[in-house]
């Protein structure tokens, strides 16, 4: 199909993520990947920014996370994980054991992301509910959040800037506490907890649990807080009986600059939702890990199992794949590569600091955020990165990237220098 009658299919029959049928955004046909390039159907080839949306840490393609697919693909790409089991999912189970946070001991495989939320959320209810607390069924989160797009995730997103006003009829009510104002570079004010504080001490008769982002608010803002903050929620949510989920589907897997964001404050939550660079972004699959104490305290008493049961849970090519990608992962040396991100980063964007137009430069780890004063005019700035021959996709007032891991100076200096140029021109008539 030539890239003309591609684009007037697409145009005509496909939604993409948050579009209009009837007037898109422009869209870019893609011939293939390879390492930290997309290869547009007009021949064009851009340094790839997004890693896809957090996932491709290793770059497209890798020979070894192909291999590991059409290896598994051969053996056995699905079998129905009710009454049934094998090597990829246990496999898996082990390697994410071993890796989270100490005592994170029960693993859930699920879809995605958003299903993984849906998961832990409803572990945390079921676990209150086998206690004999079912009144015990709400969540308490911090603002500027983003949890994924199905309803109780939705129901934890950022009041304002998430779908709470469309959807209020049929979302649940939730509890919102002020987002985070001590950076993750700040000098910690104990000021910044009293919010959250207050509403736990408040609401935590209704409550069974807190969600929240470690230190990284992904979609929600992109913004980086204080670790402080992530410790005395930990203390708070004991005091209190409630537990914590840690949602790490954007920051795990090195991302921060630690393998999970959670490390920054060495926490252990009660729950952890794993997802996006779990595969190394081949597939789609997502973790959802629990201590020993909510899987016990689930099969417990009433119903005595946990509710939920996808079926394609535990896929098995996806996790022979994610084993595939840890492993890669772990033999390379991620932290030193993050760690050269960081740094080109910084000194790439440093000049946006200058810019009248620029409200904020900030980086962690492998990720580099500008935040501009006014929502960017996303088809012209879209535009501009891809005639510099860069994909970065910007949303609102935020331009951002997060590049494979495997990204080159001289392309992550190509990639920063566009985007200096761009955010530069951005504003002007
Ligand atoms: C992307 C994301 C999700 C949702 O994951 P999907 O795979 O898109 O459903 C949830 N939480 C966080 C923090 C995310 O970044």
């Amino acid at each position: 199909m030539n890239s003309q009658t591609l684009l007037k299919y697409d145009r005509e029959h496909l939604w993409h993520p948050y579009t209009s049928m009837e007037d898109p955004l422009p869209v870019y046909p893609v011939e293939s990947t390879a390492g930290v390039r997309i290869r547009l159907m007009d021949g064009r080839e851009l340094i790839d920014g997004m890693a896809s949306w957090w996932s491709a840490i290793h770059g497209y393609s890798h020979p070894v996370l192909v291999q590991a697919l059409q290896e598994q693909a051969a053996r056995m790409s699905h079998v129905m994980f009710g009454g049934l089991t094998h090597g990829p999912a246990v496999e898996l189970a082990q390697l994410l054991v071993e890796l989270t946070p100490a005592g994170l001991e029960k693993v859930f495989l699920c879809d995605s992301g958003s299903v993984a939320v849906e998961v832990a959320m409803k572990m945390a209810i079921q676990y209150h509910y086998a206690a004999g607390h079912p009144r015990r069924c709400r969540f308490l989160t911090i603002r500027s959040g983003y949890h994924g797009d199905t309803f109780h995730a939705m129901s934890v997103c950022d009041p304002v800037a998430g779908m709470h006003q469309l959807f209020a009829g049929s979302l649940p009510h939730s509890f919102f506490a002020d987002r985070p104002e001590c950076l993750f570079p700040d000098v910690w004010d104990q000021r910044d907890i009293e919010s959250f504080a207050r509403l736990i001490e408040q609401q935590h008769e209704e409550l069974c649990a807190v969600i929240l982002e470690p230190i990284v608010q992904g979609a929600g803002g992109m913004r980086f807080y204080h670790p402080e903050y992530l410790r005395q929620v930990r203390i708070l949510c004991d005091s209190f009986d409630v537990l914590l989920i840690a949602d790490e589907i954007a920051t795990g897997f090195g991302r921060s600059g630690l393998m999970f964001a959670c490390d920054h404050a060495a926490i252990t939550p009660d729950i952890m939702c794993l997802g996006k660079a779990l595969t190394g972004g081949m597939m789609t699959l997502a973790a959802v890990l629990a201590t020993t104490e909510v899987g016990k305290g689930i099969s417990q008493g009433s119903p005595g199992v946990f509710m939920h049961g996808p079926t394609f849970m535990a896929n098995p090519l996806a996790c022979h794949v994610a084993c595939a990608s840890i492993r890669l992962l772990l033999e390379s040396d991620w932290r030193q590569k993050v760690c050269q991100i960081e740094q080109l980063l910084e000194q790439g964007l440093a000049p946006c600091r200058d810019l009248v137009q620029v409200q904020d430069v900030r980086v962690l780890g492998a990720i580099g955020v500008v935040e501009m004063k006014v929502p960017v005019r996303m088809k012209e700035i879209q535009a501009a990165f891809v005639e510099r021959g860069v994909w970065v996709r910007p949303f609102g007032r935020l331009v951002y990237v997060m590049p494979p891991y495997c990204i080159s100076a001289l392309d992550l200096t190509t990639l920063t220098a566009a985007i200096v140029d761009v955010v530069a021109g951005e504003g002007r008539p």
